[in-house]
């Protein structure tokens, strides 16, 4: 993967964007829901393994920025 690469991942409500260089690693996202973001796995977020509220939630949670979405229903 480049250094610099934005990966999307897609559910039917929201579009999860991870910019990998912001990430800082903190965990958050994968201890706080541990279905969707599994750091092991390729692809490692899964956005139809918990409900779009749950996620969206979740992604608010990362420190460093590189988790955000785009709500498609707004
Ligand atoms: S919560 Fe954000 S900074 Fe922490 S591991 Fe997940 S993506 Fe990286």
């Amino acid at each position: 993967m480049e250094e610099n690469a934005i990966k999307k991942y897609e559910n039917n409500d929201i579009t999860i964007v991870w910019k990998q260089h912001f990430c800082t690693h903190s965990k958050n996202c994968w201890k706080g829901l541990h279905k969707v973001f599994k750091p092991m796995e390729r692809p490692w977020i899964e956005p139809n393994a918990e409900s779009s509220e749950k996620i969206m939630e979740q992604i608010n949670k990362c420190p460093s920025g590189a988790l955000s979405y785009i709500n498609k229903k707004k």
